[in-house]
C-alpha cells in the first residue's frame, strides 16, 4: 500500500476565491473608480469660472478631488462635477462671495481598510504564489511547506513486501548473508540478550538491473515487517537544508513503525566522498544530508527499536569512507550479474509467468546470455511473449526466444558486455592465463575463483586471489610474483592466439606501477641501490610532487630507472609464458571447462590447478 496524500480539492477552492477577493480589492484601493460611478472630470479653470458666474451651489472640498454641483433646473437636479485642486487660498472666499455651500470632504471612508489590506496582501499573496510553486514542483505530499517531508514510499503491506527470497534468484551469496538480517528483524532479542549489536546499514553493491531493489523488499517481505523506500536522488533539492529535513522525517516515520526497513536506492546521489570534487566550493545541500543521514545512523542505539537502512549503489568507489564505517554500513553485499546457473533460475521463474512451448530449451537460452542482468532476462521473456503474441501464436517458442535474444542484445550492446564467441575464448584463456601463473607463484596470494562472467563496469572476466593471511610486509620474490602473474592473461593469449588484445591493458597498467614502486620507492634494484627515487608523501599536498613524484636525477638514473622497470615487467612475462608453455594442456583443459560453466571455484578449482607441472623460477638477471 503505498500512502500518498493529496492536496483536497476544497483547499484548492478556497485558495482559488482567496486570490479573486484580493485582485478585486487590490484593483479597488489601487484604480478607485474602476468599479464606483464615474463622475465627469473637468479643468478647474471651468469650475473657477461656473463660480464666479454662480451656478455652482454645493462644493465638498477634498485634498485630491473637488465635487460639486451646478445649478439644475426645477424638474432636474444640477449635475455633479468633479475637478483636481490646485493650491488656491483664495477659493473659500470666492465660495463664500458667491454665497455656494461647502464642506471639507469627509475622509475616505475605505481608508482604515485599505491601509490594513497594504499590509496584509502582499505577504498573503506571497505564501499562495509560493504554495503554488510548491505543490506544482513538488508534487510531493501535503500542501503547503511540504519541502522537509519525506518522499518515502511506504509500503506497510500489499505486492511489495509479498516479495520474498524465491523471487529472487541467481544471487544466493547475497542471499544467504541477507538471510541473517531476515533473523535480526524478527527476533531482535535474540541477538539483544546476549549483548550483540545489530547491525544498522547494509550496502548492496552492483550493477543495475541485478535485483538490488528486489533483495531489498524480500528482506522486508520475508520478516513480514514495514518497508519504506527512497530514491537518493529524490533527497538533493534546490533548497539547502531541505535534504537533510527529509532525512530526519524519514527516519522519524521509521522509528514509528520498527522494526522495518528504509531503502536507500542510488545512495551514490547523497553518499559521495566529500573530499572529491570540491574545488568549485564543493555541494552544500548533498553535504549537509550526508550528515543527517550519518548522525541519524549514529542515532539509534541497540537500545531502540530496530530499524535496519538498506542501500543500493553501482558506485561504491565514490562512496564517502565516513558512511562505511562500523555502526553505518559496515556490511557490504556484492549483487553481481547471474552466472549460467543463476541466469537459468532467473529465466525458470519468468518463463513460468508465460505459456511455454514443450520445445523451449531454456538452458540454450541461458548459455547464449552471458553478461546480462536479472532486469534483462526478465525484459528477454517478455519481449518473446510479445513477439509471440504478434505472430498469433498461443505459445512462445524457441524461435522467439533467439529473436528476443537478438533485440534485447542490439540493444544492450552501449549498456553492458555482451563477448560474440571469439572474444568469449579469449577472454577465458586470458583468465586461466593469469590463474596457471598465479598457482605457480602465490605470492599474490590463493587463486580463488576464476570468472568468465563480465564483471561491473571494466573486467571482461576475472580471477580472484584471496590472501591466505593478513600481510603487512611483502618479500621481493612476492612482488616478482604477482608481475608473474599480471602478465599471465597476456602471455596466455601470445602462446594460443598467436596475437594479442587491447584486454591486457589494466594489467600492464599495474605491472608497471609495481615494478616502477620496487625501482623507486622500495629500493630493491641491485642496479640504482637503496635509494628512494620518488618523493614519497612528503610535500605531496599541491607541492611539486603532484607534478613530478620523482625526485631530481640525472639523466642517466633517469635511464637507469626505465632500464629497471622494464627489465622487472619483462622478466614477469618471461617467467608467465615458460609456465604457461610448460603446462599448455592444462590452460586448453580448464579454459574448454569454463567456456562451458563461466565460473570455476572452490574444490573444483584447486583440483584442476594441482594438475600443474612446476617449472623453475628465472632468476632476475640485474
Ligand atoms: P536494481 O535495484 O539492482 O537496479 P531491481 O531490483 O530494480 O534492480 O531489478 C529490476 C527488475 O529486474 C526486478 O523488478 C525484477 O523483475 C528483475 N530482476 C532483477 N534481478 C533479478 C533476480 N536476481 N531475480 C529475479 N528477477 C530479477
Amino acid at each position: 500500500m503505498s500512502i500518498k496524500p493529496q492536496v483536497s480539492w476544497t483547499k484548492q477552492i478556497g485558495n482559488v476565491l482567496i486570490l479573486l477577493a484580493s485582485a478585486f480589492l487590490l484593483a479597488n484601493i489601487f484604480l478607485p473608480g474602476l468599479f464606483g460611478t464615474s463622475i465627469p472630470r473637468v479643468p478647474y479653470s471651468l469650475f473657477i469660472e461656473q463660480v464666479e458666474d454662480g451656478n455652482v451651489t454645493k462644493a465638498s472640498l477634498g485634498q485630491e478631488e473637488i465635487r460639486y454641483q451646478v445649478k439644475g433646473t426645477e424638474n432636474q437636479p444640477g449635475q455633479i462635477l468633479s475637478t483636481t485642486p490646485i493650491f488656491d487660498l483664495e477659493l473659500p472666499k470666492r465660495l463664500e462671495a458667491k454665497g455656494v455651500e461647502f464642506a471639507a470632504a469627509p475622509a475616505a471612508r475605505n481608508s482604515w481598510l485599505s491601509s490594513i489590506l497594504s499590509w496584509v496582501l502582499p505577504p498573503v499573496i506571497f505564501v499562495l504564489v509560493w504554495q503554488f510553486f510548491l505543490n506544482r514542483g513538488g508534487g510531493g505530499p501535503a500542501g503547503a511547506l511540504s519541502i522537509t517531508k519525506s518522499k518515502a514510499k511506504v509500503y506497510v503491506e500489499g505486492d511489495a513486501t509479498k516479495t520474498n527470497f524465491n523471487d529472487v534468484a541467481g544471487v544466493e551469496e547475497a542471499k544467504t548473508e541477507l538471510q541473517e538480517i531476515v533473523e535480526f528483524l524478527k527476533n531482535p532479542q535474540r541477538f539483544l540478550q546476549i549483548g550483540a549489536r545489530i547491525p544498522k546499514g547494509v550496502l548492496l553493491i552492483g550493477p543495475p538491473g541485478t535485483g538490488k531493489t528486489m533483495l531489498a523488499k524480500a528482506v522486508a517481505g520475508e520478516a513480514k515487517v514495514p518497508f519504506f523506500s527512497i530514491s537518493g536522488s529524490e533527497f538533493v533539492e534546490l533548497f539547502v537544508g531541505a535534504g537533510a529535513a527529509r532525512v530526519r522525517d524519514l527516519f522519524e516515520q521509521a522509528k514509528k513503525k520498527a522494526p522495518c526497513i528504509i531503502f536507500i536506492d542510488e545512495l551514490d546521489a547523497i553518499g559521495r566522498s566529500r573530499s572529491s570534487g570540491n574545488f568549485a566550493g564543493g555541494n552544500d545541500e548533498r553535504e549537509q544530508t550526508l550528515n543527517q543521514l550519518l548522525t541519524e545512523m549514529d542515532g539509534f542505539s541497540a537500545g531502540d527499536a530496530t530499524v535496519i537502512v538498506l542501500a543500493a549503489t553501482n558506485r561504491p568507489e565514490v562512496l564517502d569512507p565516513a558512511l562505511l564505517r562500523p555502526g553505518r554500513f559496515d556490511r557490504q553485499v556484492l549483487v553481481d550479474r547471474p552466472d549460467l546457473a543463476g541466469r537459468l533460475k532467473i529465466l525458470e521463474i519468468y518463463a513460468a509467468k508465460v505459456k511455454l512451448d514443450p520445445s523451449v530449451d531454456i538452458k540454450t537460452i541461458a548459455t547464449r546470455t552471458p553478461g546480462f542482468a536479472g532486469a534483462d532476462l526478465s525484459n528477454l521473456v517478455n519481449e518473446a511473449a510479445l513477439l509471440a503474441a504478434r505472430n498469433n501464436r498461443t505459445t512462445v517458442a524457441q524461435e522467439d526466444f533467439n529473436e528476443a535474444v537478438e533485440r534485447v542484445v542490439a540493444g544492450l550492446e552501449k549498456k553492458s558486455r555482451v563477448l560474440n564467441d571469439k572474444e568469449k575464448k579469449i577472454v577465458a584463456y586470458h583468465e586461466v592465463g593469469h590463474a596457471l601463473v598465479g598457482k605457480m607463484m602465490p605470492g599474490g596470494g590463493k587463486v580463488s575463483k576464476i570468472s568468465i562472467v563480465p564483471r561491473g563496469m571494466a573486467a571482461l572476466g576475472y580471477t580472484l586471489q584471496m590472501p591466505t593471511e593478513d600481510r603487512f610486509l611483502m618479500e621481493e620474490s612476492e612482488l616478482h610474483d604477482q608481475i608473474a602473474t599480471l602478465l599471465g592473461g597476456r602471455a596466455a593469449e601470445e602462446l594460443v592466439f598467436d596475437s594479442i588484445t587491447t584486454g591486457a591493458a589494466n594489467d600492464l597498467q599495474r605491472a608497471t606501477d609495481l615494478a616502477e614502486r620496487m625501482v623507486t620507492t622500495y629500493g630493491m634494484s641491485k642496479v640504482l641501490g637503496p635509494l628512494a627515487y620518488d618523493k614519497g608523501q612528503q610535500n605531496s599536498f599541491l607541492g611539486d610532487a603532484m607534478f613530478n613524484p620523482r625526485r631530481s636525477v640525472s639523466d642517466e638514473t633517469a635511464k637507469a630507472i626505465d632500464n629497471e622497470v622494464k627489465e622487472l615487467v619483462e622478466n614477469g612475462h618471461r617467467q608467465a609464458r615458460a609456465i604457461l608453455h610448460a603446462n599448455r594442456e592444462l590452460l586448453e583443459k580448464i579454459a574448454e571447462k569454463i567456456l562451458e560453466t563461466e565460473v570455476i571455484e572452490g574444490d573444483q578449482l584447486q583440483e584442476l590447478l594441482d594438475q600443474i607441472k612446476p617449472v623453475e623460477r628465472i632468476t632476475v638477471s640485474a
